[in-house]
């Protein structure tokens, strides 16, 4: 019986046609695909990506040196170099984060007094060479010009979590 059942289901392709109609049934469902890199899915506010060093609205670096991101960092990534400005206050002179060292855990953010260092939204800072991963501070500035919107907008959006 077993048999007649198999050899009548390879004559009549009961199987090629199931599957034909199942693919044609999802021919009228929405897509769960997105048409990446022209589209883009949602992210978290909490999304942690590549890194940036934020500056206040009057242009000032809001980092005041003291290096508690440096000492949190599992993966020791960041150096940090400081000295007193003129005006007695301490700012960086060198703050460079090692990306091919990075884990992404956010901790350094997490440890900022001044939300100066933040994972912003952006995902797609692939390169070709390790060397193009060794951010150094003008680099994380430039890219926190570049993201400052989206971070704030992200850093207000979870406020009320935190
Ligand atoms: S995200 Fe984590 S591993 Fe990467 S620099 Fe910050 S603290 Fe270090
Ligand atoms: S980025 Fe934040 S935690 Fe790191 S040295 Fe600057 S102020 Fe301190």
């Amino acid at each position: 019986m077993a048999f007649l059942d198999r050899t009548a289901r390879a004559f009549l392709l009961t199987e090629l046609v199931k599957g034909m109609l199942l693919t044609f049934s999802y021919s009228f469902k929405k897509k769960a695909t997105i048409n990446y890199p022209y589209e883009k899915g949602r992210l978290s506010p909490r999304f942690r990506g590549e890194h940036a060093l934020r500056r206040y609205p009057n242009g000032e670096e809001r980092c005041i040196a003291c290096k508690l991101c440096e000492a949190i960092c599992p993966a020791q990534a960041i150096t940090i170099e400081a000295e007193p400005r003129d005006d007695g206050s301490r700012r960086t002179t060198r703050y460079d984060i090692d990306m091919t060292k990075c884990i992404y855990c956010g901790f350094c953010q997490e440890a900022c007094p001044v939300d100066a260092i933040v994972e912003g939204p952006n995902f797609e800072f692939a390169t070709e060479t390790r060397e193009e991963l060794m951010y150094n501070k003008d680099k994380l500035l430039a890219n926190g010009e570049r993201w400052e919107r989206e971070i704030a907008a992200n850093i207000a959006a979870d406020a009320p979590y935190r």
